[in-house]
């Protein structure tokens, strides 16, 4: 999954996201991209986040919804995207096997992400930088 968030100079953010799917998925196989909620949130009062790995996870957890609702109350990007992949590793018990990743913007410009397993990059483009990083992992 490609995942992109972006807050434009008149303070406003938006988020797209495409995917390739899972491999060997099952024909007929939606995956969480095209779910608002799933792969992909944004509240323009709030925050944006955006998913990739197994789809299924972020479907039954509503993953990127709940990553923004976490920085509404007032978590940072990374602290939201770190939380979510908790829940969804306390749920799986063995999430080792699984590779899950949020990345998330806020409202203030903020943004961070985590995921399970190491290996997640994401780049930042703004008026300081044109960087990449390496997201933070439950797993190295
Ligand atoms: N999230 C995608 C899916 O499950 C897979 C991916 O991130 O590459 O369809």
């Amino acid at each position: 999954t490609i995942g992109m968030l972006a807050l434009d100079g008149n303070g406003d953010l938006s988020g797209a996201c495409t995917t390739s799917g899972a491999a060997y998925k099952m024909p007929g196989r939606v995956g969480d991209s095209p779910i608002i909620g799933a792969g992909l949130y944004v509240d323009n009062e709030v925050g944006a986040a955006t998913a990739t790995g197994m789809g299924e996870l972020m479907m039954k957890t509503v993953g990127c919804h709940l990553v923004v609702e976490l920085m509404r109350q007032g978590a940072s990007p990374e602290q939201a995207c770190k939380q979510a992949v908790l829940r969804i590793a306390d749920k799986l018990g063995d999430y080792q096997a699984f590779q899950v990743g949020f990345l998330a913007l806020d409202k203030q410009g903020r943004y961070g992400a985590y995921c399970i397993q190491s290996g997640f990059n994401y780049a930042v483009k703004d008026h300081q930088q044109d960087s990449l990083f390496d997201a933070k992992s439950l797993l190295r």
